[in-house]
């Protein structure tokens, strides 16, 4: 349990330049039980009032779960990093605040400070979310996959996990991709941990460049930062690619192997967890050389471990050069998939008879996973 934490307001601090230029929103602790993206953001901002450096643009920094940090809870009524789906926004915006629960009076509030800075932007506009985890092991990134985002999340020397975000429905980064804006979250290590407070820092004081508020050479903590970073990377891939997930069911018995940490590398057949559902227990297996991703280990929860392996420098090329050159409207051709009738945007997969195609072949092509239904699996390519 983390302790709670003193807070004084949702604006953490604010940092407008005289010249016109990007804005970067950075959101810290959109859970309340992981205080280190605040804490992060107030040591940015107090080195940045100590020693005043050439920013264009804006830098704002908001706290995200006020009221849940304050109690030193991930949330009190509902997460608040599950909540913004087009629907949910749009449900929030319409509905009068007199009915609002906790975490939808945090939300609006959170909506409106980030409207609030986006109708000031004098330039493209970026959001960095910061997070901590519960087990421990290496920082990572996450963002939704469309090119502009890839090439701001590769600045950070920190492994990337492609695909991740789409296993989980509702997040805040989402949401501000779908407005236009180049958004990445980052998992900085063990909440309680201070070193994930450096990285979250390092995280921002290297965003703050990649985003072009502040020249390379005009930030004299981004070496340090990126040193930092590297480190703590340790010896795990850049680029890591989620295809699975082991789905926990409601009155499943499930216990993971013990000794792996948030992202392991794991050999074919080893034993990873013991999953029992509907009274049959099975032993669940490495199908293939890979790298198991955020083992359960305590708590409650749906996900058992995302599994996944990871992508060569290679592959990454051949995706940026299939969607520079529209190849994925080949895929419209293969059998089984056809596009959506009401979304351009979307293609509908028969998954009966395109069996052969995992996942992956879409995400090559920049497109994502939005549901399945029955055996349709309907996938959108990525704006932006
Ligand atoms: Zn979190």
């Amino acid at each position: 349990m983390t302790a709670a934490i003193e807070i004084a307001a949702r604006e953490i601090g604010r940092v407008r330049g005289e010249r016109a230029g990007p804005t970067l929103i950075v959101v810290g602790s959109l859970h309340g039980n992981e205080a280190g993206g605040v804490r992060a953001c107030e040591r940015v901002f107090g080195a940045l009032r100590e020693r005043p450096l050439p920013i264009a643009g804006e830098l704002v920094m908001l706290a995200g779960n006020v009221g849940a940090l304050r109690e030193g809870r991930r949330y009190r009524v509902k997460d608040l990093n599950r909540v913004w789906r087009e629907e949910q926004v749009a449900a929030l915006r319409a509905r009068d605040p007199a009915h609002d629960d906790a975490e939808d009076r945090e939300q609006r509030e959170l909506l409106s400070a980030i409207d609030e800075a986006l109708a000031r932007a004098r330039g493209p506009a970026f959001l960095v979310d910061l997070h901590t985890t519960s087990a421990a092991g290496h920082p990572f990134v996450l963002f939704g996959d469309t090119i502009p985002q890839r090439e701001f999340a590769i600045t950070l020397p920190l492994p990337i996990l492609l695909g991740l975000e789409e296993q989980v429905d509702g997040v805040l980064s989402e949401h501000m991709t779908r407005r236009g804006l180049v958004t990445l979250a980052v998992e900085g290590g063990q909440h309680d941990d201070p070193a994930s407070i450096d990285h979250l820092a390092a995280v921002v004081w290297i965003a703050l460049s990649s985003a072009s508020l502040l020249a390379r050479s005009d930030n004299p903590h981004l070496e340090s930062a990126l040193a930092r970073l590297d480190r703590a990377r340790g010896a795990v891939p850049r680029v890591l690619e989620v295809s699975s997930r082991r789905v926990i069911g409601e009155g499943d018995a499930f216990r993971m192997e013990p000794g792996f940490a948030n992202l392991a590398p794991v050999s074919k057949g080893q034993t990873l967890a013991t999953h029992t559902r509907g009274g049959v227990t099975e032993t669940v297996r490495a199908p293939h050389d890979g790298w198991v991703m955020l083992p359960l280990y305590q708590g409650q929860g749906s996900d058992g471990f995302f599994w996944g392996r990871a992508v060569s420098e290679r592959r990454l090329r051949a995706s940026r050069l299939l969607r520079d050159l529209r190849l994925d409207r080949l895929l419209r051709a293969l059998p089984g998939v056809s596009r959506d009738r009401g979304d351009r945007d979307r293609l509908r997969v028969d998954t009966r008879v395109a069996r052969f195609y995992p996942l992956e072949v879409f995400h090559l092509f920049g497109f994502r996973k939005i549901r399945e239904e029955g055996a349709t699996l309907v996938v959108e390519r990525r704006k932006h």
